[in-house]
């Protein structure tokens, strides 16, 4: 048992440092947690299966599977709203925004940031605290709204700084690409000051990401120079990593060629531009081809290539036009791939609602039994049982018909339903096969189930059943047992004596109702006589 735990703690540790840190490879990751998610399953922990699938989900939209993250996402969602595992759902609602984000679903990413920021709270690492919030300043800028935006980044900051957070970098970055996209060079300008400062301080290196950020600010500011030495610096840095990812080098390359134009360098610019489209072409990256092609035309202009540059906007254009509709394509898909998992969900649990019902009176059946009275046995010890059998209905049958039959059966399960609903709360009727019903009172002692139960007798018997039966009456003969009727607690022996009960009703003339009690008030009775 100790043993157990033990073996969960590392295992929630592991996932901790893939849940709680921006890794960089997100292919090594996604294997790692493969593995993490085996191990779970091993030690049959459901919340670690969970976390080690939600990582999972996360790797695949990073590593550009957006559309099976979208169909994955649901059922760790399902899971975490069913048992109420609220971290994980906060970090579900996280990744969620991201997809939504990806799939440029504004409006959507934004209500997820804000579900994955209100649901944090004391038990939340800090890492959760600083990051979701940043990603809520991400979203609010992408959904327009800049002023929110800022001050939840600015608020991030403030808690990362005061908490030594080791996201701050990476914060940072991201608040200063905001303010940069935005168009507040000057604000831009001075968040990226606060990131390099830090990173000094730390003695850090900048990830290239973070530097690209950097050079694309100083490109912002006219300071080309600045940004040339940056961009070197970066491709240096990336070709040193093997943990970068390998296609961003085409967007440095870029950032890099537009502080070359800057600085009238227009050879080393055009060197620049043509290794980054190569890189574009090779590997397929058709978001950053169509800005190496506006470049171009940009970097054409500045040589005073007219003619040049008008063909090469011309290009621009078209695949700009060309990207969009691609990507609205896989947006749809993505989208689709969606809505037809939400719908295959409600499905099966309507199919599941289905299969616990009987479709005759809609009253719960007997597989439903089966799963939910073991837990009543174990949690209740006034729990009370009967077994409610109509006394000759093989006769409704014969004498009149199968359908009148079935009404009266409708009927019966009607008016148990119904008094049993207002008896007993958290009560239940169901049917268990043919002509007989399994009624269950939890928190009922026999004696008073027994006085509840012969009230539904006589309540059955003295409906107006001449519309449906004619001349013939509806009785029932009903069994009852307590859980100290049944002292191995459990649900077989519980329900025998329920159906020697109900023998014993049969036996006794019928439209009667036999329990302990009143077996025991007979045996008094029989020997005082
Ligand atoms: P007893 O008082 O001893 O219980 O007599 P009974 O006639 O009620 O009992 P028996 O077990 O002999 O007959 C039960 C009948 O219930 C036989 C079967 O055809 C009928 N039955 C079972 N399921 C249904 C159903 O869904 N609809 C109808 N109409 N009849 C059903
Ligand atoms: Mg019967
Ligand atoms: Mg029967």
């Amino acid at each position: 048992m100790k043993k157990r735990r033990t073996d969960a703690e590392t295992l929630s540790a592991a996932l901790l440092t893939i849940e709680d840190q921006r890794a960089w490879d997100a292919r090594a990751e996604l294997a790692r947690a493969v593995e993490l998610e085996d191990a779970a399953l091993a030690l049959g922990d459901d919340l670690l299966v969970m976390r080690a699938r939600l990582c999972q989900i996360n790797m695949r939209m990073r590593s550009g599977d957006v559309a099976a993250a979208a169909e994955q996402i649901w059922r760790v969602h399902q899971w975490a709203v069913d048992n109420d595992a609220r971290q994980l759902l906060a970090r579900t609602h996280l990744i969620w925004h991201s997809i939504h984000q990806h799939l440029g679903d504004a409006e959507q990413a934004l209500e997820h940031a804000l579900l994955a920021v209100e649901l944090l709270d004391d038990d939340s690492t800090e890492h959760m605290h600083v990051w979701h919030r940043t990603k809520l300043g991400d979203a609010l800028w992408a959904a327009g709204s800049v002023d929110a935006a800022r001050q939840r980044h600015a608020q991030a900051e403030e808690l990362a700084v005061r908490t030594g957070s080791p996201a701050l970098l990476c914060l940072l970055n991201n608040y200063a690409y905001a303010e940069f996209s935005y168009g507040d060079q000057q604000r831009a300008e001075e968040i990226a000051w606060r990131m390099e400062h830090l990173a000094r301080e730390q003695g850090e290196q900048l990830q290239p990401s973070f530097l690209d950020t950097l050079g694309a600010i100083q490109n912002g500011n006219g300071h080309y120079a600045a940004a040339e030495a940056t961009m070197l610096h970066c491709i240096e840095q990336h070709a040193e990593g093997q943990h970068e990812d390998a296609d961003a080098l085409a967007e440095y390359l870029l950032t890099l060629s537009q502080a070359q134009r800057g600085l009238a360098a227009y050879d080393r610019a055009q060197g620049s531009l043509d290794e980054s489209r190569r890189l574009c072409l090779e590997r397929d990256l058709g978001e950053t081809l169509v800005r190496v092609q506006q470049e171009q035309a940009e970097l054409h202009a500045a040589r005073g290539e007219f003619a040049a540059a008008f063909a090469a906007h011309k290009a621009f254009f078209e695949a700009h036009c060309k990207l969009q509709s691609l990507q609205r394509e896989a947006r749809t898909r993505t989208r689709q791939a969606m809505f037809e998992t939400a719908e295959a969900r409600q499905e099966a649990e309507r199919f599941r609602e289905q299969a616990r019902r009987d479709p005759l009176t809609g009253l719960h059946n007997r597989r439903h039994v089966d799963e939910v009275l073991p837990g009543l046995i174990r949690t209740d010890p006034q729990l009370t049982v009967a077994l409610v059998d109509l006394d000759h209905f093989k006769q409704i049958n014969d004498q009149l018909s199968h359908d009148v039959g079935d009404q009266v059966l409708v009927r019966v399960a009607q008016l148990l339903a119904r008094e049993v609903a207002t008896a007993c709360p958290g009560g239940f009727a169901a049917r268990m096969g043919g002509e007989e019903f399994l009624v269950v009172l939890p928190g009922t002692a026999v004696p008073r189930a027994h006085a509840l139960l012969d009230a539904l007798r006589r309540t059955i018997r003295n409906q107006h059943w001449a519309p449906i039966t004619r001349h013939l009456p509806v009785t029932v003969s009903i069994g009852v047992a307590g859980l100290a009727d049944a002292p191995q607690g459990a649900q077989a022996p519980l329900l025998s004596t329920a159906d020697g009960h109900l023998y014993a009703a049969k036996h006794g003339g019928r439209d009667r109702v036999v329990s302990s009690v009143q077996l025991r008030d007979w045996v008094g009775h029989a020997s005082a006589a």
